[in-house]
């Protein structure tokens, strides 16, 4: 009988075919970059996680062959055992001094840290107070604790209730003001920095002041943010002005800065030296690769020596936001790099909009993805473009007139 799973995965393979939901990958055949090669063909890139250009920096890049050099490939084991090189501590600090906190743990990657660093700190008495549009990956560290969870209306403070998606849902101050919330014997919030389909921002003033107010932690997952959001590039930590606010911050090396692998957990000395004890993934996968610190390291010292490349990718995210609006886009508004175009004029049959306007955007040379229900809500079908500071204005005027000439096919604008 259990055999009958290849048949059935088959049939729901087929299903999700049919109904335009199966993922295929294209196929990059050079850097990653503003200009790559899919297909044999050059296009502009405007759907990567590379915010800074660094993916394919030369320094960095330079930083990875000396690192293979001096510390080798690999290192066979967890650090625990004999995993740790000089270079892992110097990242740590690196990292510690760059986001303003005490103390910095190092994972395979930010979905491992934030599938790590709830089940140390909480159990049954506990409560997670998590935004509804939470990354997958905190919402399964969320499940592998065994902490009561709840939900808050997406980036709703209030003690209200919102309605989003068809769902009525609680305000994080409503939550906190539950009773059974202020009962438990540690409270945790836990929120995206940036979300990453919308490309919106965290309230992290508000929420700070709601954590002293109802006496909770804040961890905060700031993936999209860290290395170019706020005035210095440090995350929405620093946008918001509660540098020392701020619990536990987890983030990624996949994106900003480098965009290679790894993440990790920073935060305050002591809630780091428990992690070290206790966190699974942590204890029980293998140490990040030298050449993947190395370049880490240098990208960190890029940043922390000059703002110009986040100040290029603000230029670059202000200017394609007014550009676009003034030809008569919807877009998201927001102060992100992260800019979804919307089709919610053509709601309830916005998906099939989407979905051809990515693929004509690709034929004209500019590579976006379509974005649509369930991956987001009904008839909140998007184009998510993504601008890096790789982009020159050259670039960016391109992709606005592809927009302009695909949207003017599609009776968009
Ligand atoms: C991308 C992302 C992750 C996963 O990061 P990896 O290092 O690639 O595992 C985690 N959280 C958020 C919010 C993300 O956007």
């Amino acid at each position: 009988m259990s055999r009958r799973i290849f048949e059935d995965l088959a049939k729901q393979i087929e299903s999700k075919k049919k109904d335009g939901l199966y993922k295929d990958e294209r196929i990059i055949e050079s850097h990653q970059g503003a200009e790559i090669t899919v297909g044999g063909r050059k296009v502009l890139n405007f759907c990567a996680n590379n915010y800074l250009g660094l993916s394919s920096h030369p320094a960095v890049l330079q930083a990875a062959k000396d690192t293979v050099d001096s510390r080798g490939f690999g290192l066979s084991s967890v650090r625990f055992i004999c995993g740790t090189q000089d270079i892992h501590k110097q990242l740590e600090k690196k990292v510690s001094e760059f986001l303003g906190t005490d103390d910095t743990i190092l994972y395979a990657a930010c979905f491992d840290a934030n599938g790590g660093v709830f089940d140390p700190f909480l159990d049954q008495e506990c409560a997670i107070i998590a935004d509804q549009l939470n990354h997958a990956s905190i919402i399964d560290g969320v499940r592998l604790c065994k902490a009561k969870r709840y939900i808050y209306s997406h980036i709703q403070m209030g003690t209200g209730e919102y309605e989003f998606d068809g769902r009525k849902q609680l305000g994080l101050e409503g939550v906190l003001q539950l009773e059974e919330v202020r009962n438990c014997k540690y409270r945790m919030i836990a929120t995206d920095g940036v979300f990453s389909m919308n490309g919106d921002l965290a309230p992290l003033d508000r929420i700070c002041e709601l954590a002293e107010k109802y006496d909770a932690l804040v961890m905060v997952d700031d993936s999209h943010a860290s290395g170019f959001v706020g005035r210095t590039g440090r995350g929405t930590h620093e946008y918001f002005g509660v540098m020392d606010k701020v619990d536990l911050i987890t983030t990624t090396f996949g994106k900003a800065l480098g965009g290679a692998s790894g993440g990790c957990t920073s935060g305050r000395a002591v809630l780091i030296d428990w992690l070290r004890q206790v966190s699974r993934p942590y204890l029980f996968s293998n140490t990040l690769a030298p050449s993947v610190v190395g370049a880490t390291i240098k990208v960190l010292e890029l940043l922390s020596s000059s703002t110009e490349l986040r100040d290029r990718l603000e230029s670059n995210q202000k200017y394609f936001r007014q550009r676009m609006t003034a030809e008569g886009f919807e877009i998201l508004p927001g102060d992100h790099a992260i800019v979804p175009i919307m089709f919610t004029k053509f709601s309830p049959d916005d998906a099939p909009v989407a979905q051809a306007f990515a693929n004509d955007m690709l034929a004209e040379g500019i590579y976006v993805i379509g974005f649509f229900y369930p991956v987001v809500a009904k008839g909140q079908s998007r184009i998510r473009v993504q601008l890096s500071a790789a982009h020159t204005r050259d670039h960016i005027d391109k992709a606005i007139a592809a927009f302009v000439k695909v949207g003017r096919k599609h009776g968009v604008i």
